[in-house]
């Protein structure tokens, strides 16, 4: 089945979308996170909410849960990990599934942790975003697994049974041992080194640690991993004034097309880029 369109990211830009498409009756498919974005939870209190005056982070994203719901709009709980144009459409791969739409919602908000060095020059070929995709590459070599959520953990834990040793790098509190196999370094990564495929981590004190690959679980894909040939302004994905990005039916919104990074700015452009994914549906 081809969508007519696929929003990635459950932010304020991705909600709000995703409330327009259902409004108007567009067959979507919505990837991310049902608990939505940390950004709305961890909050402590919003002021410039209208409607909402000093409502909790918490509070908001109950509120938007329940609307959600009530218009029976679907999240599918995945990691994009690449968006190819594919045949006058786009092709998503998200784990280990394959999903496929007219048009594209990039709302993948910015990213909390920065890429490593050389990160994205070896991706396939060392770097990998996606545990089931990958892991089975790494059985019983050494690995490196950056993990920046606890909701990731249970794909580092699988690449731990898979690999024969893991260097593992979790970018939050209070972060379990995984197992027997497993190291955790006390310095952070700072960069990839290969030859023709990955070769070593190196880390923030010089020392470089030998591996074969490099697991980055995060809550985002660098945006020029996710969808080659994005144009790009200064960091930001570059849009018009429709959303539209440089590619034909591909739209975003929200923080990843630059600042202010705010609430109402994500949703006012989440709501223009899906009443343009459906101008651009109407002109197939
Ligand atoms: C602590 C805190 C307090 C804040 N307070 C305020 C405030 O008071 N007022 C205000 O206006 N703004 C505030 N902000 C800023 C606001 O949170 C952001 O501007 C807003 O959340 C951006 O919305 P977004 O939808 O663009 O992106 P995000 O909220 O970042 O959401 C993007 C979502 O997409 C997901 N995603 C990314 N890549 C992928 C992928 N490849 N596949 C699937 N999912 C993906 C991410 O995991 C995330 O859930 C605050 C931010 C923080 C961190």
């Amino acid at each position: 089945m081809i969508y007519d369109a696929a929003i990635i990211g459950t932010g304020p830009a991705g909600i709000s979308a995703a409330l327009n498409l259902k409004i108007h009756e567009k067959n979507f498919i919505w990837l991310g996170s049902r608990q939505l974005s940390e950004k709305i939870s961890k909050a402590e209190r919003i002021s410039n909410y209208p409607g909402f005056f000093s409502v909790t982070g918490k509070e908001l994203t109950d509120a938007f849960t329940q609307q959600i719901s009530q218009m029976q709009i679907e999240i599918t709980e995945s990691m994009v990990n690449s968006v190819l144009p594919f045949d006058g459409h786009y092709a998503l791969m998200a784990g280990e599934n394959f999903y496929e739409a007219q048009t594209v919602i990039l709302a993948t908000g910015t990213a909390f942790t920065a890429a490593l060095q050389q990160e994205t020059d070896w991706l396939g070929k060392g770097v990998s975003y996606c545990a089931t995709c990958d892991g089975g590459l790494y059985r019983d070599k050494t690995i490196a697994v950056i993990c920046g959520n606890a909701r990731f953990e249970h794909e580092a834990r699988y690449l731990a049974e898979l690999a024969k040793t893991v260097y593992f790098f979790p970018e939050y509190p209070n972060a379990s041992d995984l197992s027997e196999n497993t190291i955790k370094p006390s310095q952070k990564p700072a960069a990839v080194e290969g030859e023709q495929r990955v070769t070593g981590l190196r880390l923030k004190d010089g020392t470089l640690l030998p591996v074969d690959g490099v697991f980055c679980l995060r809550d985002s894909v660098t945006l020029s991993a996710l969808l080659p040939n994005l144009q790009m302004q200064e960091n930001h994905i570059a849009v018009d004034r429709r959303m539209a990005t440089n590619l034909a039916g591909c739209f975003a919104a929200g923080d990843c097309t630059g600042r202010p990074y705010q609430y109402t700015k994500s949703v006012g452009e989440g709501n223009v880029a899906a009443h343009s994914a459906i101008e651009y549906l109407a002109s197939l």
